[in-house]
């Protein structure tokens, strides 16, 4: 298979379900998209498919750029439906026994609708009657054409859902029925001639009678519907390029609703939230794909199947399983039933939880279907981010309102709103929300991505909100029966209680539980395994966290280390695999309690002595905070960071704080005022601060010097081992950080006297000055620590606490690929860093070198690190595990680049 041109091109563009074979799977996706390519993969291994063909996504991307049509693709799609027919053995437009198609989307990355689809297709008003005749079935004929008429009028003709939606509630009424399926042959009849007079008034021309100009007007919606709004807000939030575009996959229909003998359902070979190993899905009988995935209907377990349609069960599971191992991946399939056949009309990559996520590829490897390697490379280091989620606590005496199924787990609190608009408004101003339902449609989209969790009346596990908020990492709870939503009076009603608008609720995503209120949670299993407050037999989750993540342990060559600045958060980092501590930022120490009030009398102090009384005072702190943090991490380095931020930072400014200050200080508010002025500054990030206080103030750097060698040695008597490391913050030249390494040396003689202690003094590289004349200052510094926040503040020259006003205008309009705080700018501050690294290195080759900014928890950036060869990345505690991950996958990449 060759890759597809535009205009003009006369490669080929239309492929046979199961032709030809692509270079690799990647390369087949680009062309067939996901969907198609699977299809073609399906029809090889021999599976039932119904007979179709893919048009490929470059005619997709060619129609959308100038809207051109790829040559020759009007005579390729031709051929290939002769083909579908003959393979069919039903002709389109034939009076008495008609080819009917679906027309779907299917991008090379699945999108989940958020494009369109189109049923039934070749349907008019004398097919229709072939249709009733060839199937016996008039009622199920006309209602094929009903919402045929629907789907067309409004994907490719514009007209308004809620119109037809409209007619078919009054025909329900005038009929006295409950539902649809209620609606005799006579009723549906006249629903069609009813949509085919709205398609005319509100198109203003009527539905295609040929069935070939159906089909290039659905081809061309599915084509325009890449452009839809929903499709582009997904493709943003998932970072899918624009320009790929959409295959279009031309399918014979099957029917699962031509009465008890005929069913549809989707399912998953695995649990797709624990991972369990157990086919599971759901089906309904009667009904097709698209009633299963709606919610309109409660499905039944696929277990359930075996007892209705043995044969096709066995047929299924036998397929699942082949599926599965030939994708050695969770497959997501759809099926069909129809008159006890069973036909597979999709597979593909099922999108699960984190949990079962980490379960899966590890079973995986236990069952021989894996490599460790390729398991490590199946899990998204930001996945495990939502196994370090909160869950209810298990205590708690509180009855749930009510209980849906658990579609997606975490626990979550938030206020109900009833709409995606709001969701989305409320979301922006910081809010937590949680979107509630009847039941979700792609529209929602925008709405869950804002919400902190989503509640649906109706639904399956396999519904769109399940679906999304999965994929999302975001707690869902579905199929909440016992729960009526009135959205006109914006309100829910379980029993007697009522919900309303703007009052709280929080939801298990675990146990589907729903409660009243905003819940108190308890840390995930691996956060309490890790905690040491949960024992690891007795935490499943853990147990498969643990393994994948030994695995990465064995792989990479990256060190990970956390940045912490108390006790407490040194042990949580060592509980989640921390190898030391990369950033200690020690002006934290000082916000706490009292000590707060003995760093502002060392700021206010007048003199050098007065600040040498105030800084005694701290020293005893500062010193146990180093005593608890070196027990933490025995064996493994400890960066202390010295005092970084500027001195007004800790300042009250103004009202009833500085009054109070003030008369604690023994000062007038006057002269309390008139210090806080002079510290004042118009630009204070890049003011007085980092070694630029150390060097007006010495005797701050000497204090801490000293509680650190104090501290080091106290521990070291105790047998601890500490590996201090010294780090001088905002550096730019070799002279200044000459300056606070002396002080350092000459307290550490004094503390030390003829004790020997191993310590490193070495500097944070944030500033481009520091980056460009990296090997002068190798020269004296022992290690180097990227400080990537201020680094990219300072290339950029943009402000890191005023960017995010703007910034996300910047990503949306395509200028910056990606926030250069989240994710580290490579071609800019990258390129800082790899001089910074090579210069380093050359004049001090033992150089060590980390980096201690955000960036050293984002994976991505982390491959980065790993390419410069950088010994170490150091993050947020609840990241490391992610870190840990995303460093293994950077060496197996390194290792075979492409994977
Ligand atoms: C940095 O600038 O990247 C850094 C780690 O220091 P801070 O965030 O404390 O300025
Ligand atoms: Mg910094």
């Amino acid at each position: 298979m060759r890759a597809q041109g535009a205009k003009g091109s006369t490669t080929k563009s239309v492929y046979f379900f199961g032709e030809g074979k692509a270079e690799g799977d990647h390369a087949m996706k680009a062309i067939l998209g996901g969907k198609g390519a699977d299809l073609a993969e399906m029809t090889s291994l021999g599976v039932p498919v119904p007979p179709g063909f893919t048009v490929a996504c470059a005619c997709c991307s060619a129609f959308l750029r100038d809207g051109s049509q790829v040559d020759g693709l009007e005579r390729e799609v031709d051929e290939h439906l002769a083909r579908v027919e003959r393979v069919a053995g039903r002709k389109f437009g034939d009076a008495a026994n008609p080819l009917l198609v679906s027309v779907r989307s299917g991008a090379k990355v699945s999108m989940p609708g958020m494009m369109e689809t189109i049923l039934n297709l070749g349907l008019n008003d004398v097919t229709v009657q072939g249709l009733a005749r060839s199937t016996g079935n008039a009622r199920f004929a006309y209602d094929a054409y009903r919402r045929f008429i629907q789907m067309y009028g409004d994907v490719v003709l514009g007209v308004p859902p809620a119109s037809f939606e409209q007619l078919l509630r009054s025909k329900r009424l005038t009929q006295g029925v409950q539902s649809d399926a209620e609606l005799n042959e006579e009723s549906l009849r006249n629903l069609a001639e009813e949509y085919k007079s709205l398609v005319r008034k509100s198109a203003g021309t009527d539905l295609p009678r040929d069935p070939r100009d159906q089909l290039w007007g659905a081809i061309r919606a599915v084509w325009r519907s890449w452009n839809g709004k929903k499709a582009i807000d997904y493709r943003r939030v998932n970072k899918i390029a624009d320009d790929i575009g959409t295959a279009v996959n031309v399918q014979t229909m099957v029917f699962g609703n031509l009465g008890d003998d005929s069913g549809s359902g989707v399912a998953f070979t695995r649990n797709p939230s624990t991972g369990e190993h157990k086919f599971y899905g759901e089906f309904l009988v009667n009904a097709q794909g698209e009633d299963v995935v709606a919610g309109t209907r409660t499905p039944l377990g696929v277990a359930e199947m075996e007892k209705c349609f043995p044969q096709a069960y066995r047929e299924l599971i036998r397929t699942q399983e082949r599926l599965e191992h030939h994708f050695t991946e969770m497959q997501d399939v759809e099926f069909t039933v129809e008159r006890g056949r069973l036909y597979m009309l999709q597979t593909r990559t099922g999108k699960r939880t984190a949990a079962a996520a980490v379960r899966i590829a590890t079973d995986m490897v236990a069952e021989g279907l894996l490599k460790q390697n390729a398991a490590l490379l199946r899990v998204q280091p930001e996945q495990l981010n939502q196994l370090m989620h909160p869950v209810i606590d298990g205590r708690t005496k509180a009855q749930p309102l009510c209980v849906g199924l658990p579609a997606s787990p975490g626990a979550a609190s938030g206020m109900v709103v009833f709409d995606p608009e709001v969701a989305e408004q409320r979301g922006a101003k910081g809010q937590s929300v949680v979107l509630v339902r009847d039941e979700t449609t792609p529209d929602d989209f925008h709405g869950i991505v804002a919400a902190r969790a989503v509640l649906t009346a109706r639904g399956g596990m396999t519904s769109h909100a399940a679906v999304v908020a999965r994929g999302m990492g975001k707690c869902a709870v579905v199929g909440c029966k016992d729960m009526e939503v009135d959205l006109d009076a914006r309100l829910l009603r379980v029993g007697d209680h009522v919900v309303k608008e703007g009052e709280w609720v929080t939801l298990d995503g675990a146990t589907g539980r729903v409660f009243l209120g905003d819940l108190p949670t308890t840390p995930s299993e691996v956060v309490q395994v890790s905690h040491g407050t949960l024992k690891a037999e007795d935490a499943p989750s853990y147990k498969a966290f643990a393994t994948l993540l030994g695995w990465a342990d064995g792989t990479r060559t990256l060190k990970v280390r956390a940045n912490a600045d108390t006790p407490a958060d040194a042990r949580i980092a060592r509980g989640f695999g921390a190898e030391g501590i990369g950033l200690c930022r020690t002006e934290h120490m000082f916000f706490e309690g009292d000590r707060i009030h003995a760093m502002r009398r060392m700021i206010v102090a007048r003199d050098e002595a007065g600040r040498q009384r105030a800084l005694e005072d701290l020293l005893p702190l500062q010193r146990g905070d180093f005593e608890g943090i070196f027990e933490a991490m025995s064996g493994f380095p400890v960066t202390i960071r010295l005092l970084d931020p500027p001195l007004h930072e800790f300042l009250p400014h103004g009202g009833e704080e500085s009054k109070l200050l003030a008369r604690q200080l023994g000062l007038t508010r006057a002269s309390l005022s008139h210090i806080v002025e002079s510290l004042r500054e118009a630009n204070p990030m890049l003011g007085h601060r980092g070694c630029r206080l150390g060097i007006t103030y010495p005797e701050i750097t000497a204090m801490q010097a000293r509680a650190v060698f104090e501290a080091a040695l106290a521990c070291r008597n105790r047998g601890i081992d500490v590996q201090p490391e010294i780090m001088i913050p905002l550096v730019s030249t070799q002279a200044e950080f000459d300056h606070q390494r002396a002080i350092v040396a000459a307290t550490a003689r004094e503390v030390l006297g003829r004790e020997t202690l191993p310590y490193l003094v070495g500097t944070m590289i944030e500033l481009p000055r520091a980056a460009l004349t990296a090997g002068r200052i190798a020269s004296t510094a022992e290690f180097f620590s990227f400080g990537t926040n201020d680094l990219t503040q300072t290339t950029f020259g943009l402000s890191r606490d005023d960017a995010g006003r703007f910034l996300p205008t910047y990503v949306e309009l395509g200028i910056l690929a990606d926030d250069p705080f989240q994710v580290l700018d490579e071609e800019g501050v990258g390129k800082l860093i790899e001089i910074a690294v090579a210069d380093g290195r050359q004049a001090r080759p033992a150089l060590k070198v980390g980096i201690c900014g955000e960036h050293g928890g984002e994976p991505r950036s982390i491959g980065f690190c790993h390419t410069l060869g950088m010994d170490y990345v150091s993050c947020s505690p609840y990241r490391v595990p992610i870190a840990r991950l995303a460093a293994a996958q950077a060496a197996l990449s390194a290792r075979s680049p492409g994977v």
